[in-house]
């Protein structure tokens, strides 16, 4: 039998949750801490007038193996769906339909040669296994060569402006081509896209889950925020919650990066500055509950002169966990901007300014409810040659391990990505 080790995984989000599991599943003693009320981090629930929903809107893969295996291993595997969605591109005050070769063939907006060459990149980005070369490479220049710079302004610009703002210059182009296969490859033929999502959301997984590490006497600890991180001889030694000590032989960081410089004084100076080095965009996410659809899609696209949206997203059509409809629009933002300080209030009022020029019919009477969620670290900026600035998940503090979303760059965050990077940060421990 193995030695059994004490262990605390800090934060339980999917990363935590996942990597607590792997660990009480090799014998080991496994607290987790959560500074929220509940867990699931960026994946968890709230209720909004009546339903429990995600803080933000998720939608599932067909290449998202590691969370269709711990579905499996959890039984709950027949509580995934799958949906034909359908896509729109909001440009210039026109709903077209967007999302399968006819549909670009047919968008009055560009010339041939541009859609040709619009295509010709997802065809290639498809293709691409090994990023190092894209790693290097800034996304605009990426894009713009491929695409040409019609299309480029047309179908990216305002996504890299209301996404990224200060930082849209410094993408790099092995993130951005993760992403478009990521969602190419979630296709059954070429004109149909199909996303998925869990009977009842991620609280789904996350109650399994939860559920499992307790049936396994794992502890998780809810609104109890880690202090500090405490060393000896450059081995780590404790955690302090509430200002009391408690010891273990090792410490899993699965928290946003940024804070686990606060959290661990004792880290080298080059890790923290490497930590300090990858900046990251806050989100605002408007979520609206209305009393009849806005449109049949499921994601749509903006590029709108009187819209700062790049984007919204109708997650009524993919996960019809309601019959009225559910909006998401996220504001994405550096910390800095000074919009971000605004009110929830007045994000909520200045997406429901748009909504009628979306849909003409929209009146107020529709809006049953509006909340707005928020999250401070919620994507890291992967900027080119990311690989080198990434810090180690192996630290110089023997016994203290961590990751967060950016570790596994060049794959956008999500639950699927953080589920596999849990399961490794365990298997570290047990080598
Ligand atoms: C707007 C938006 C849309 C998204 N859409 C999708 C999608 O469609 N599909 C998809 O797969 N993914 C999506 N994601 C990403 C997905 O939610 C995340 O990748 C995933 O939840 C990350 O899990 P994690 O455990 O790695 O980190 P987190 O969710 O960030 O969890 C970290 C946890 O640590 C806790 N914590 C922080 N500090 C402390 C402390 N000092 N002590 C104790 N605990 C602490 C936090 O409260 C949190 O619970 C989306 C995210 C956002 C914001």
């Amino acid at each position: 039998m193995r030695d059994q080790k004490k262990i605390a995984v800090i934060g339980a989000g999917p990363m935590g949750l996942a990597c607590a599991y792997e660990l009480l599943k090799n014998k080991h003693q496994v607290d987790i801490y959560e500074k929220d009320d509940r867990i699931g981090g960026m994946s968890a629930s709230f209720n909004l007038d009546g339903i429990n929903i995600e803080r933000y809107y998720h939608f599932i893969c067909r290449t998202d193996t590691p969370l269709f295996d711990l579905l499996k291993e959890l039984n709950i595997f027949e509580e995934l769906c799958w949906k034909k969605t359908k896509m729109g591109f909001f440009y210039d005050g026109v709903l077209y339909k967007w999302g399968n070769p006819i549909h670009l063939l047919t968008f009055p907006k560009l010339d041939f040669i541009s859609k040709l060459r619009y295509a010709l990149h997802v065809f290639f980005i498809g293709k691409v296994n090994n990023w190092d070369k894209l790693d290097q490479q800034n996304a605009i220049s990426h894009l713009k060569k491929w695409v040409g710079y019609k299309a480029y302004t047309l179908l990216w610009e305002c996504l890299f402006e209301y996404k990224f703002y200060e930082y849209k210059e410094n993408i790099s182009a092995a993130w951005i081509g993760t992403r478009i296969k990521r969602v190419a490859k979630s296709r059954t033929n070429i004109f149909t896209e199909q996303l998925g999502y869990l009977k009842g959301g991620s609280d789904t997984l996350l109650c399994a889950l939860g559920n499992r590490i307790l049936a396994m006497h794992g502890n998780i600890y809810l609104n109890t925020g880690v202090e500090e991180v405490t060393t000896i001889n450059n081995h780590v030694q404790a955690i302090i919650v509430n200002g009391e000590k408690r010891f273990y032989d090792h410490v899993v960081s699965t928290i946003p990066l940024p804070f686990v410089t606060r959290l661990v004084p004792d880290l080298s100076v080059k890790i923290i500055e490497k930590i300090k080095g990858i900046a990251n965009c806050s989100v605002v996410c408007v979520i609206l509950k209305l009393r009849k659809a806005l449109t049949e899609n499921f994601w749509l696209n903006i590029n709108d002169p009187e819209m700062e949206i790049p984007g919204l997203i109708e997650y009524s059509n993919l996960n019809p966990i309601t019959e009225d409809s559910i909006i998401y629009v996220p504001f994405y933002m550096p910390k800095t901007h000074a919009k971000y300080t605004q009110d929830n209030a007045l994000f909520i009022e200045e997406v429901l300014s748009y909504l009628n020029r979306i849909n003409p019919a929209f009146t107020k009477e529709w809006v049953l409810a509006a909340h707005a969620s928020r999250y401070e670290f919620a994507q890291p900026i992967c900027s080119p040659n990311f690989y080198q600035q990434l810090p180690p998940i192996e630290t110089d503090i023997k016994g203290f391990i961590m990751a967060d979303t950016s570790s596994y760059y060049p794959e956008d965050r999500g639950i699927s990505e953080s589920i596999k990077m849990g399961q490794q940060l365990a298997q570290i421990i047990e080598n």
